[in-house]
């Protein structure tokens, strides 16, 4: 690392606060801001798109109203599910495995910059059933290319390897490659990254609103001051249909709530811990690099609210500890819920809008945008470079793809 780079690393250990921000230079460059591209939004999608687009020298500026990684993306599991997810197209699940393996080779880089640690880890996920048939009617659901990536453990190698798992199981399929990570570290090291090198990421930005005339996107109105560009990049998640209507373009989400639960096991019950995530249908379970062990998660389409039932919580448990008995001797910790930005067709909005020069949407990443984040900063910096859709093979995710084809009434 550079001198350089250690010392904007040092000084830039803390994002600017919006407010702070401001006041210290108002007057100066207040209303004056100016960047290449200014992307909105600081979870883990618009801080891996800052983090992209600074490592290749653009200038970038990214807003976030309230703090980094402070809404969906704190909630997440940090599962990189590449093999294990049913995506919905060949494109997504390519794009899954490609983006797990970019993480990967991120993951030094990305702790050199920021001088964060990922919690990045490669145990494989372990895929359960009760019996014969159980394993059949799933291996029928999957596509052809998700069954390479797997083997089958049977009752004595599963309980081999993994001997924490109820002695009920009939046997699972295993995928090495699978990994995970802690999401909001992630968000932090991208952004922290993007900072080192050159990004300037402003948190605590109100009141943001896009501005565009007939030659397209001018920029965005702030609660401190107006910022010019040639880009915007829209990654506000939940938000990013409302933050379009601004504009005239309709680009519905879904919301899907989600809780989930930490436990910890007592170092004396340490092998009854398990050292590989657990995947099944309804639940599942996953060892953290901090020592935690997360159990999730709930699925309530059209929910928006973070409360956590004692019926959810109650439901995750007792389907863990039906896989790992030995979950009921841990010691609860805590419990939360967050709300996934899904689409009615599945897909992401992912690309520029052909509709308005200038601006990008990245946003809608449902159940899988920690996995996808990598992809997504790498596909976005590719497309604001000049890269069309097409040439990188993602016309599917056109962010205006639903107005095309009129599902919008
Ligand atoms: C329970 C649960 C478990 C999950 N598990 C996994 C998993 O294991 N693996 C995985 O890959 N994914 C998982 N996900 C999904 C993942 O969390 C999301 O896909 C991802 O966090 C979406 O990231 P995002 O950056 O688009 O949205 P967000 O994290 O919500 O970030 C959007 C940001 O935009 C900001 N914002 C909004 N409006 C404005 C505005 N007007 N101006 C400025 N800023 C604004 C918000 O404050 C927020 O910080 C899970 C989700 C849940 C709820």
């Amino acid at each position: 690392m550079s001198e350089e780079v250690r010392g904007r690393r040092r000084s830039g250990s803390l994002y600017r606060n919006g407010a702070a921000f401001a006041s210290q230079i108002r007057g100066e460059i207040r209303g004056k801001l100016h960047a290449e591209t200014i992307v909105v939004g600081g979870g883990i999608i618009g801080c891996a798109i800052a983090y992209e687009l600074a490592s290749r020298g653009e200038e970038v500026i990214l807003i976030e109203r309230s703090r980094i990684a402070s809404e969906t993306s704190s909630a997440a599991a940090g599962m990189l599910a590449a093999d294990s997810e049913a995506f919905h197209t060949t494109v997504m699940s390519k794009l899954a495995r490609e983006s797990r393996t970019l993480l990967h080779q991120q993951k030094e880089q990305l702790h050199l910059l920021s001088g964060i640690e990922m919690g990045l880890q490669q145990h494989g996920f372990v895929t359960p059933f009760r019996n014969e048939d159980e394993m059949n009617k799933y291996q029928d659901t999957r596509c052809a290319d998700s069954l390479t990536e797997q083997i089958w453990w049977d009752h004595s190698i599963l309980h081999r390897e993994a001997p924490w798992i109820s002695g009920k199981t009939y046997g699972a399929l295993y995928r090495a490659s699978e990994s995970e990570l802690l999401p909001v570290n992630l968000a932090r090291a991208y952004a922290g990254a993007a900072q080192t090198l050159g990004a300037k990421v402003i948190e605590g930005v109100q009141d943001v609103s896009l501005t565009a005339d007939a030659n397209g996107i001018q920029g965005v109105e702030t609660s401190i001051g107006r910022m010019t560009c040639k880009h915007v990049v829209v990654a506000v998640g939940l938000q990013g249909g409302e933050m379009l209507k601004q504009v005239g373009l309709q680009m519905p989400i879904i919301p899907v709530k989600g809780e989930i639960a930490a436990i910890q096991y007592a170092e004396h019950d340490a092998d009854y811990r398990p050292d590989k995530t657990v995947y099944a249908d309804n639940v599942y379970i996953v060892p953290k690099a901090n020592g935690e062990v997360w159990i999730g998660a709930t699925s309530l389409p059209g929910r928006s609210d973070r409360v956590v039932t004692v019926e959810g919580i109650q439901e995750l448990l007792a389907s863990a500890a039906s896989w790992v008995p030995g979950i009921q001797q841990a010691q609860f910790l805590r419990a939360w819920a967050g709300v996934r930005p899904a689409t009615p067709d599945g897909l992401p909005y992912l690309g520029a809008c052909n509709s308005i020069p200038g601006l990008y949407t990245a946003f809608g990443h449902y159940r899988n945008g920690i996995l996808l984040s990598a992809i997504t900063g790498s596909l976005m910096a590719d497309l604001i470079a000049g890269h069309s859709s097409e040439e990188l093979g993602i016309d599917e995710l056109c962010p205006e793809r639903l107005s095309r084809k009129e599902i919008i009434h």
